[in-house]
């Protein structure tokens, strides 16, 4: 007779989740830096935590995750290869949500962010 051992087949989730890593976070996260270290294009910009937060956020959302399993290779380069994958210009949605979220900003309702620095 088989028995099916399914009843005790658990995922170790906790375990995998992990392992498991969207690197857009990481190349979204490195091109919001070297944008906003160029601040003269964004000169009243509020960088406060929710502020860049919310770029974040708008940029993931646009942008397709990528997970990668065992990670080889500098950043830069999976950057480079993940922008041709998915022909996709991150500096532009970054840009993007810059504009957009120091138009509308969560963090003020009609006062200024105490964070910002
Ligand atoms: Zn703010």
């Amino acid at each position: 007779m088989v028995e099916k051992k399914q009843e005790d087949f658990n995922l170790d989730k906790d375990r995998l989740r992990e392992e498991l890593h969207n690197y857009t976070e990481d190349f979204v996260l490195e091109k919001m830096e070297e944008i906003l270290k160029n601040k003269e294009d964004f000169d009243d910009f509020c960088t406060c935590e929710n502020c860049l937060l919310d770029i974040a956020s708008y940029t993931l959302n646009r942008i397709p995750a990528k997970y990668i399993a065992s990670p080889r290779g500098s950043l830069h380069a999976k950057l480079i290869e993940f922008e041709h994958q998915v022909n996709v210009d991150i500096v532009s949605v970054v840009t993007r949500a810059i504009r957009i979220i120091s138009k509308n900003p969560r963090h003020n309702n009609g006062e200024n962010c105490e964070d910002n620095n």
